[in-house]
């Protein structure tokens, strides 16, 4: 096989008063995410799609929150070292896409920073990383601002 597809899901709740990292971006905020990390949801969904894809397993696994190692890491740095399990199974990234759920705040302004450094973290070309917000129109807990919610999903080639 030299296409391999997969998911990632991530949820982190939010709360006032912390940062707000999203695709590597930082958002103006008056809530972040509450995390161990950095609270990147969007990074953790992602890397979840691309070790998905591999079958390696989950972020968890490979980054656990119970480590020193990984407190309040920069996501950038666990996305680069997923990357570097891609290399290293002999796969490269075809395209990525990433739908982000927020309520609040509008991430449009964001959008294009956060597929430039996604994609300079991954090493691949923009129009390969996608990246999308939606809110869910006030519904559930991301409509009520509780938590933000993401979906990632990853193409890997064989080299
Ligand atoms: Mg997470």
């Amino acid at each position: 096989m030299d296409m391999r597809i997969g998911n990632g899901y991530d949820v982190h709740a939010l709360a006032e008063g912390l940062p707000l990292w999203l695709g590597g971006v930082r958002i103006e905020s008056r809530t972040g995410c509450v995390a161990h990390s950095d609270g990147d949801v969007a990074i953790h969904a992602l890397c979840d799609a691309l070790l998905g894809a591999l079958a390696l397993g989950d972020i968890g696994r490979h980054f656990p929150d119970t480590s020193g190692e990984y407190k309040g890491i920069d996501s950038k740095i666990l996305l680069g070292k997923t990357m570097e399990l891609v290399s290293a199974a002999g796969y490269s990234v075809g395209n990525v896409d990433i739908t982000i759920a927020l309520q609040k705040p509008k991430l449009a302004p964001y959008i294009m920073q956060m597929r430039e450094t996604l994609a300079g973290v991954m090493g691949i070309d923009v129009s390969a990383v996608s990246v999308k917000a939606t809110t869910t129109e006030k519904l559930g807990f991301v409509g009520r601002s509780e938590g933000c919610e993401v979906y990632a999903s990853a193409l890997l080639k064989k080299d």
